[in-house]
């Protein structure tokens, strides 16, 4: 990590970012109670806002790169204190020096040259969906399928990305991909600081969409789901955006999905933070899970708006966090108590985190972990 900016010049920053929010601390701790991070080792989140309130002298910057931006925090504070927006505009500030973790300039280095964070090659960002017969997006085209970074370039990501293509085409939506004139919704890169970068991908994003008559979007990862629902539209982005498992839910309604083969194993559904706790969105995943016949679903002691945040927001992706304090291997260990034979996530980083967490503990023979829509799939005559 490379030299701080002067405390006090940061705190005035941070104070001006923070607005009224930072003076409404009552420092009552319930924020670091609540931290998952308590399960794993000391971090607290009031403490981050008392330095931003009154100084920061004494400050560890590695601390600052912790917060995964799970949400745990915000909806538990008897405030109502934007407590990610002032690690965020902590972080701002730490990115204008540079004075940001080595793991972290990877995926920031990546964005802004390639437009995705796993530095793969823009033109081969649809190659995932070779094959598979989906159109390019035009304005004729009813949905676009805005595509995760991790689901185009992880090996892993792109099989759930096929199998919600095959489920949309069982279904007979009329949607599109963009190719490689889309590029990373900037989520990650906002919640780590990066603010710039964010405006520019927006920026791109926006006049993609713009250029090519984007009314309604489809996404696979909760991130870009928040980041349209709740960022675009304040740089004049208005989209009807539906996380895939809504659009699920609603076709099987419709009778225009019919899951019939039985799909006989114990399932436990993991909530995402930025589905659950930053949007609300608890059911939906759960009714297609129940609509698959044969599925016993369970829940986990720590469900919806407790559940256990798998370490993956917040650039906790990239983050090197040693095996024991990783949430993701406690998660998994959760889901193994459950009896589940399968975890069930509704998002890219979800799947990656647990798919890592199982080779860590040697578990990958006992707990398998399916994306919602790979489930669905095997439900349907095809
Ligand atoms: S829960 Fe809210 S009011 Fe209490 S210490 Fe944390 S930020 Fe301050
Ligand atoms: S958002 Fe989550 S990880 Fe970040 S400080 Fe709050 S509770 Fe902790």
């Amino acid at each position: 990590m490379e030299a701080v900016t002067p405390f006090l010049e940061v705190t005035d920053a941070i104070k001006e970012l923070g607005g009224e929010d930072l003076d409404q601390c009552m420092q009552c701790g319930t924020c670091t109670g609540v931290c998952p991070w308590n399960l794993v080792k000391y971090f607290s989140p009031r403490g981050m806002i008392r330095l931003a309130q009154f100084g920061l002298e004494g400050f560890e910057s590695e601390d600052l790169w912790n917060c995964v931006t799970c949400n745990m925090c915000v909806i538990n504070c008897p405030r109502g204190l934007k407590i990610i927006d002032i690690i965020r505009s902590m972080r701002m500030m730490m990115n204008e020096t540079g004075s940001i973790p080595a793991s972290l300039k990877v995926p920031l280095g990546s964005v802004a040259s390639r437009g995705n964070p796993w530095s793969g090659e823009p033109e081969e960002r649809t190659k995932w969906a070779e094959g598979l017969g989906v159109k390019e997006f035009g304005p004729d085209v009813d949905y676009l399928y805005f595509t995760c970074c991790t689901q185009a370039y992880d090996a892993r990501n792109q099989k759930s990305g096929q199998a919600l293509i095959k489920v949309l085409q069982a279904a007979q939506v009329d949607f599109g991909l963009l190719g490689e004139k889309e590029v990373c919704c900037g989520d990650a890169i906002r919640k780590m600081g990066g603010e710039e970068l964010f405006g520019k991908l927006a920026e791109t994003n926006l006049s993609t969409f713009e250029e090519k008559g984007v009314k309604r979007i489809i996404v696979a990862s909760p991130h870009c789901y928040n980041t349209f629902v709740k960022e675009y539209p304040e740089l004049g982005g208005n989209y009807e955006v539906r996380h895939y498992t809504q659009l699920l839910l609603e076709l099987i309604k419709e009778k225009r999905l019919k899951p019939s083969l039985k799909v006989e194993k114990r399932v436990t559904y993991h909530d995402p933070c930025y589905l659950g706790r930053h949007n609300g969105i608890y059911e939906p995943p759960r009714d297609v899970l129940r609509a698959i016949p044969g599925i016993d679903l369970v829940e986990m002691e720590r469900n919806r708006e407790n559940s256990l945040c798998c370490g993956g927001g917040g650039g906790g992706l990239w983050n090197e966090v040693p095996a024991e304090q990783r949430f993701s291997v406690l998660r998994v260990k959760e889901a193994v108590e459950t009896g589940a034979e399968i975890i069930a996530a509704a998002c890219p980083y979800c799947i990656s985190m647990f798919e890592d967490a199982l080779k860590t503990i040697g578990m990958e023979e006992e707990m398998r972990v399916m994306d919602v829509s790979e489930l669905l799939l095997e439900s349907l005559e095809q």
